[in-house]
């Protein structure tokens, strides 16, 4: 058995609020949202990190970013805004080391982020 949490969440071994999920991706809610709208989109195949993309995941992570886009608008957000956000390793805060893209939505959100 795997200990990848976000691994076992899309195997079904621990339950998660799906939002949807495709042969390649799953989205559902963060367990701690920090926004009206967080969720997190996800690729069935663990990768740690964004350092461990290779060339041919970029059409993976274009699909990633693209459905991002499409929950937003799904939700109403696509023309008051949304953001989206990677964390990479410790400094950026990863604290799951299965790459997931972060939509947040429904709220005005700072920058420069924290
Ligand atoms: P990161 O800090 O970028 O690695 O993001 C990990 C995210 O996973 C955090 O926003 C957590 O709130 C979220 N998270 C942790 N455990 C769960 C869980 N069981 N279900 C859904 N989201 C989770
Ligand atoms: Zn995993």
């Amino acid at each position: 058995m795997t200990s990848c949490l976000f691994c076992r969440i899309i195997a079904g071994e621990i339950p998660g609020t799906l939002l949807h999920q495709d042969a390649d991706l799953v989205a559902f809610s963060d367990i701690n949202p920090q926004a009206p709208l967080h969720a997190l989109i996800v690729p069935r195949r663990h990768i740690a990190t964004l350092n461990d993309l290779t060339g041919m995941d970029d059409a993976l992570v274009g699909s990633m970013v693209r459905f991002a886009a499409e929950l937003a608008k799904q939700h109403g957000y696509d023309e008051r805004g949304y953001r989206t956000v990677f964390n990479c390793n410790r400094e950026a805060g990863q604290t799951v080391f299965h790459i997931h893209l972060h939509l947040l939505a429904g709220r005005g959100l700072h920058w420069p982020p924290g």
